[in-house]
């Protein structure tokens, strides 16, 4: 369980990741750091704006405790009281000092609060976890005496820009108008969104943005996969992205009725613990017979429902609105002209691990981490090496099969789609790794360059 304590004579707030002794600090590091609000405006706990200086290795204490959860996307470091979605998020002026022991584990958090925001009232939710501070306080033992901190000025909470930032997962069988929908409601930005020529040919990702939001649409890679049965995939699409998203909206048509495709799909998104939105799109079409409003209702719970038509842009505004008031506050994740995330790099590993899975049986299962190591556009071709790490000897042997056979039959497939999405001739030089246990060794992430900003 997390402890607080809470120093009025220094205004500040101390998370306790571990039982602190004193001296146990060996150097500080300052982050970013904001206090997170419930409805009623009682503060439920605070989260560190991170960034890729800090390795899961020296999360360990922090991430052992319920209450303390990392968002990958963001760097983002929540630890809070309860296991509920903070309603308000106020970033605070002055940097948290973060302590540090000698294994550079996080020991513990501090953070310089406004008066008004810890009053005993705001602070009536931390009461059960606080623990009283007297003079031989270890927290502050090895630490700078609390009047050196910075000063800190008051930021009232309604002045804080809200930008609600965040990923969608867009979901639904062929021809219920996904592809119309993005296109209308990224189309009706152009002003602001302006693709860059550099980027890769196949969107895999369309940013809309507003002044009060920056919406992420996930569409996962695979889409151009001509192997699987179009409804299996579909269904696997579903899959893939939800585990990504911040909401997942469920796109049907409502002119005719569910069928058992609808019905599956509708099964994944049910396992999503986001909020789930049903778009009922082509309102303008007049269904077959009767109503099928019910029977897609049928297909939830769902979080809200929204009637659209992707054609004629009736309810896109009122979508939009539904999304963004349900998306968390943060910062922008990429430029304001953006429409695509994805960098050319990152697309080619994808494509690269896509064949893997696709080509390999359970034997070789998601252990699979495939990185570039060398980019070189030379005259006649663009040089890529990339490694293929697996956890095991046995899933090298896999890989590369009797005489190479595999490894040549994952490159020569991945060569064609990469060439595909980037235009032009490649050369991938593919290479496998045995590194036994890496997902689970926090050191061997960071190692292979999994450090936070990579899993966005
Ligand atoms: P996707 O497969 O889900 O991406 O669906 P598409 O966006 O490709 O749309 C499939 C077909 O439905 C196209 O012919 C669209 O013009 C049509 N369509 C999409 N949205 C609407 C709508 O709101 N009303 C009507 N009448 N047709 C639509
Ligand atoms: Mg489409």
């Amino acid at each position: 369980m997390i402890q607080f304590s809470h120093d009025p004579d220094a205004g500040t707030l101390y998370c306790y990741f571990t039982e602190l002794e004193s001296g146990q600090t060996d150097f500080e590091l300052e982050y970013p750091a904001n206090l997170l609000l419930d409805k009623a405006g009682h503060v439920i706990g605070l989260r560190l704006d991170l960034d890729d200086e800090i390795t899961l290795a020296q999360l360990e204490l922090a991430l052992e405790h319920a209450g303390v959860e990392l968002d990958m996307r963001y760097g983002h470091l929540r630890s809070s009281i309860a296991d509920e979605t903070p309603v308000t998020v106020i970033p605070l002026e002055a940097p948290a000092l973060l302590d540090f022991d000698v294994d550079e584990r996080l020991l513990g958090v501090d953070i310089a609060v406004p008066a008004d925001l810890r009053t005993p009232e705001r602070l009536e939710r931390l009461a059960p976890y606080m623990v009283a501070l007297d003079d031989e306080r270890p927290a502050t033992d090895a630490r700078q005496p609390a009047t050196d901190k910075p000063t800190f000025q008051h930021a009232a909470p309604d002045t804080q820009p809200a930008l609600h930032v965040g990923f969608v997962a867009l979901v639904g069988k062929p021809n219920v108008g996904k592809s119309t929908l993005l296109n209308a409601l990224l189309g009706q930005k152009v002003a602001i969104v302006s693709p860059r020529p550099q980027t890769t040919r196949v969107p895999l990702r369309g940013i809309l943005n507003r002044p009060d939001a920056q919406v992420i649409f996930i569409d996962t890679p695979g889409i151009h996969e001509p192997r699987h049965k179009l409804g299996q995939f579909m269904v696997e699409l579903a899959r893939r992205a939800i585990p990504d998203a911040d909401i997942v909206c469920m796109m049907v048509d409502i002119s005719t009725p569910p069928s058992q495709l609808d019905e599956r799909i509708a099964a994944q998104v049910r396992r999503a613990r986001v909020p789930r939105l049903l778009v009922l799109n082509k309102v303008d079409q007049r269904p077959r017979e009767g109503s099928y409003l019910e029977a897609y209702r049928a297909l939830g719970p769902w979080d809200m429902e929204v009637a659209v038509s992707a054609l004629t842009g009736t309810g896109l505004s009122t979508l939009v609105d539904e999304i963004v008031a349900r998306l968390p506050f943060g910062e922008r994740l990429y430029a304001d002209d953006q429409v695509s995330d994805q960098s050319e790099q990152h697309l080619v590993a994808e494509l690269v691990r896509e064949k893997v899975l696709r080509f390999t049986n359970q034997e070789v299962p998601h252990s699979v981490a495939v990185e570039v190591e060398e980019w070189q556009a030379k005259e006649q071709a663009t040089y890529i090496r990339l490694t293929i790490n697996v956890e095991k000897e046995s899933q090298k042997g896999i890989l590369i099969g009797a005489g190479g056979e595999m490894l040549k039959r994952i490159g020569s497939a991945a060569r064609e789609e990469v060439e595909r999405a980037l235009g032009h001739t490649v050369y991938l030089d593919i290479w496998v790794k045995a590194r036994p246990n890496w997902r689970n060794d926090p050191a061997s992430l960071g190692w292979l360059g999994y450090r936070l900003k990579d899993w966005k």
